[in-house]
């Protein structure tokens, strides 16, 4: 069961972005309703992409919307992921971690097969930011975030900022 009105969006270090999310049993009533709630909490904050953990449920799904609007949304549940192409570095941000953007490798291509709100297996090819955003709400899934591939300098240079996030979480701000 999951409690869909308690959904909020998470932000670094709440504890269930750190976790590996589990699987998807049954696409029931229950599930589009946080798929739901997921794509509105993304339009809300204005994001392209919002993983299951960040909405505070520790399950394989996410959602995502290139162009941030919700006719463009969609969903993917239980996803697999395979990448292809170039490597390319570009920036990106995350939700959980507001104020914070730096340079991220990511794959060109990034194919996902996952499974629809209708229960139905689909496969889909992302390039470019699309297939970012595969990678990247993937990672959520894996419980990584982007600050987890940041190098030593990218760590020195988001010391502070990370440790501005933590003391607020503390504080429960
Ligand atoms: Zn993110």
């Amino acid at each position: 069961m999951v409690d869909v009105d308690k959904c909020c969006m998470t932000q670094y270090p709440a504890g269930v972005l750190a976790k590996v999310a589990q699987p998807i049993g049954e696409v029931t009533d229950d599930i589009r309703r946080l798929a739901d709630r997921m794509i509105d909490i993304m339009i809300e904050t204005k994001g392209v992409g919002l993983a299951g953990p960040q909405a505070g449920v520790n399950l394989r799904i996410f959602v995502v919307s290139v162009d941030g609007t919700r006719q463009s949304a969609k969903v993917y549940i239980n996803p697999q992921i395979k990448t292809d192409g170039p490597v390319v570095t570009s920036e990106e941000g995350c939700l959980s971690l507001p104020g914070i953007y730096a340079k991220v490798k990511r794959y060109k291509i990034c194919t996902v097969t996952a499974t629809d709100l209708d229960g139905n297996e689909f496969t889909e090819v992302g390039e470019e930011l699309l297939g970012r955003a595969f990678q990247h709400e993937y990672d959520h899934l894996e419980g990584r975030l982007i600050k987890d591939r940041f190098n030593r300098v990218q760590m020195i240079a988001h010391k502070r900022h990370l440790r501005h996030l933590e003391e607020k979480f503390d504080s429960g701000e």
